[in-house]
């Protein structure tokens, strides 16, 4: 069972106007057990919403159309969806005499336009709106041995999300077999994609009930199953099962199963262990505080830190020996570690974690001068040993510093997986 989703309008076709209605409805189909196998996006144009009105009803069971229902010139949905099912439309005598009706008891007269509104694909039920003047349109029909549901649905998102909530998805339920989607989502931080799929697809090529899907950006790989059944226990007892193989060939290497993201689970992990956290950012500017003042409750490990952009606040505030940051240059590993030492000594924190580098796109001076863009150090000091990695990422500035960070975050997820003494 696939659905499409065909959002009519033509401000969608411009750099201005996304279309979000579709985000919605997929989210209410998963709910249904219903996958989208297809979203189209047309402008308002007779023959091209007719094309894909054709195309959506060939290879779909359930068509939903977003907008499209206004009564102007450019609102075609109706049109096109008959043409396109091969029947007619038929102006509703009731609905018209109620759009009539709701204008006499504003004291207004109906635009002629709007008589529009009350055109009905032949053998659709009409759905209410409460929020607008556009009714919308539920049709279940047989074509060429298949069933198929067309609904045609207003374009404002106020009007669509109540209409759909209230009216459409009773419907459907009622329509459809039992089916139930399971989710799944194991993320990895800074591992090459096709790595992972060579280890991966080995596995979930077997599971050809299980869509699979792998999603790369951000320093971050993501896995997606997603598994369609009549139960929700057999629907999640194969994803559970694919998700076990692929834990157990990638290991470590996934930092979350159930949607965290790195930060969150570096913080979960410092919290089980009753671990604080202090950071000295320089070429990251605080991104790295930024992203773990984000999650909730980050204060109880999460101390603070400092930005210490210039070389004399690596000194003043992280205790860098001013002597070091002339001699090795701000950019250089003993400078990182001295400032994941320092910051740590400052703060009282249980780790100090530092990030310096050249993010460019103009090089480093003094000592960095001959150094190249994207190099980078970061370090993590427990009060015991000092670790320093160093990093030649590629990029322009803002993906050298995200990287810095995801960098930064991931040393302490691998230091405290791997250390027994935290
Ligand atoms: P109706 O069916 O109610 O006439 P319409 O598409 O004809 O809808 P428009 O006047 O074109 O109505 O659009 C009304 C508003 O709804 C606009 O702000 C439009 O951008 C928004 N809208 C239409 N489709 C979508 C969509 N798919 N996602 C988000 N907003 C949408
Ligand atoms: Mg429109």
């Amino acid at each position: 069972m696939i659905a499409e989703i065909i959002a009519a309008g033509s401000e969608m076709l411009t750099p201005y106007r996304q279309d979000t209605n579709s985000l919605y409805l997929t989210e209410q189909l998963n709910d249904l057990g219903v996958q989208v196998a297809f979203k189209t996006i047309v402008g308002d144009n007779l023959e091209h919403l007719t094309g894909a009105a054709r195309n959506a009803i060939s290879r779909a069971d359930i068509v939903i159309f977003s907008g499209g229902l206004g009564p102007t010139e450019d609102d075609l949905t109706r049109e096109a969806a008959a043409a396109a099912l091969g029947v007619e439309v038929r102006r509703d005598p009731s609905l018209l005499a109620e759009m009539y009706k709701r204008y006499a008891a504003r004291k207004m007269v109906m635009p002629p336009n709007n008589a529009k509104q009350a055109d009905v694909i032949e053998g659709a039920t009409v759905l209410a709106n409460a929020n607008g003047s556009a009714p919308g349109q539920f049709l279940e029909t047989t074509i060429g041995g298949y069933r198929k549901i067309v609904i045609l649905l207003p374009g404002p998102p106020g009007e669509l999300k109540p209409m759909f909530a209230q009216v459409v998805k009773p419907m459907l339920a009622a329509a459809l077999p039992p089916q139930h989607l399971a989710r799944r989502t194991l993320r990895m931080a800074l591992i090459p994609e096709s790595q992972v799929d060579a280890r991966t697809a080995p596995i979930y090529k077997e599971f050809t009930d299980v869509e699979t899907t792998i999603l790369a950006g951000h320093g971050e790989i993501q896995l997606h199953f997603v598994a369609s059944k009549t139960t929700l226990y057999e629907a999640q007892g194969r994803v559970d099962e694919l998700t076990g193989l692929v834990e157990a060939e990638m290991e470590d290497a996934i930092f979350s199963s159930h949607g965290e993201n790195l930060e969150e689970v570096v913080l979960l992990m410092m919290g089980l262990r009753h671990l604080t956290l202090a950071a000295a950012e320089s070429c990251t500017g605080g991104l790295l505080a930024s992203r773990l003042t984000a999650v909730p409750g980050s204060s109880r490990y999460f101390l603070g830190g400092a930005v210490v952009y210039s070389d004399a606040l690596k000194t003043t505030f992280a205790g860098v020996p001013a002597e070091l940051v002339a001699t090795e240059g701000p950019v250089s590993e003993p400078v990182a570690k001295a400032l994941a030492e320092g910051i740590r000594a400052r703060t009282g924190a249980s780790f100090g974690i530092s990030i310096t580098g050249i993010a460019g796109p103009t090089p480093g001076t003094g000592p960095d001068a001959e150094k190249p863009i994207g190099l980078v150090y970061i370090a993590l000091a427990d009060g015991s040993q000092t670790r320093v990695k160093e990093l030649n990422l590629l990029g322009n500035r803002d993906r050298i510093r995200w990287w810095a960070s995801q960098h930064a975050l991931e040393l302490i997820r691998v230091t405290l997986l791997e250390s027994q003494a935290f």
